[in-house]
């Protein structure tokens, strides 16, 4: 071994043990995100310097998600866990207790204004672009914490995005302000897009209200069909994570077809048109407002 080299190891070895990250610190700053969306935000705001671990997958509901051993191992590797909090993943305090997660948590909704649907606090913040600005910024003020060296990177990387979403936006605008306020209805099987609904001047109905997990009774199924008669809607989608089983008698019940699939709580497989979040907003908002103009 040449003096260089063996300079260079030392230098490292002084490095890794000075760092509060340990051993890792040359390495990336590893990460867990709950679920597939917010997992995109991480990737997007960490880029290299970050390995992502998300917990539940693509096409995946996190609503009623039973984490497994090997959830569990992941996190107790990671040095943040990344949530949506609003109790939308219920099962991840269960979770770090059971792995003995030391780490550090970010609730990525912190700072925006929540929805109640009724007593529930409604967990869907991402479904409105102005909220993910705020989780993308509260992520890049994490990852900086815990990897300074990389602190200017996340916040550029955070601000590029932000006009992306800005973007975003305004093209969602543009896409729904043709569709007059009377066709402003839409059907899907769970209370998802509330937020997207509130911004946007769409009213959303559900026969399952804000978590996958509750089952609508008879009499809200058959008001709602009722309902879908009288007002003649049309627009009527599946989610890429729900059971398509309620809709899919509901639409026959009513008379009406079923639109291509939305991207409410997971994103779609690489192979799909959902499967970063700016993909499945456009998406979605090209559906959406191709099934209000039919109401
Ligand atoms: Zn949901």
């Amino acid at each position: 071994m040449n003096n260089n080299r063996r300079q260079l190891l030392a230098s490292a070895c002084a490095l890794a043990l000075l760092s509060p990250l340990g051993a890792r610190a040359a390495d990336k700053v590893n990460v867990t995100a709950s679920f597939s969306i917010l997992g995109d935000l991480v990737r997007v705001v960490g880029g290299p310097r970050v390995a992502l671990t998300t917990l539940v997958g693509p096409d995946q509901d996190a609503h009623g998600f039973e984490p497994q051993a090997a959830h569990a191992k992941a996190l107790l590797q990671s040095q943040l866990l990344v949530t949506n909090g609003l109790d939308f993943e219920h099962w991840i305090h269960k979770l770090a207790k059971a792995a003995g997660f030391k780490g550090k948590t970010l609730v990525a909704s912190k700072g925006i204004k929540p929805l109640q649907v009724g007593r529930q606090t409604d967990p869907h913040a991402w479904q409105n672009p102005q909220n993910v600005m705020v989780y993308v910024q509260n992520i890049a003020d994490s990852l900086g914490q815990l990897d300074p060296a990389g602190a200017e990177t996340y916040q550029a990387n955070a601000k590029a995005y932000i006009q992306e979403l800005v973007a975003l936006d305004l093209w969602a605008q543009e896409q729904l302000a043709p569709i007059p306020a009377t066709k402003r209805k839409v059907i899907c099987s769970h209370d998802a897009f509330g937020y997207l609904g509130a911004y946007y001047k769409i009213t959303f109905l559900a026969p399952q209200g804000v978590s996958t997990e509750a089952e609508p009774s008879a009499r809200q199924v058959a008001l709602l069909i009722r309902q879908i008669k009288r007002e003649k809607i049309k627009a009527v989608f599946v989610e890429n994570m729900a059971d398509p089983k309620l809709l899919a008698q509901l639409s026959q019940d009513a008379g009406v077809s079923i639109g291509a699939d939305l991207y409410s709580d997971a994103l779609s497989g690489p192979d799909k048109p959902g499967a970063t979040y700016l993909q499945m907003m456009r998406h979605n908002v090209t559906q959406l407002a191709a099934g209000m103009r039919l109401n």
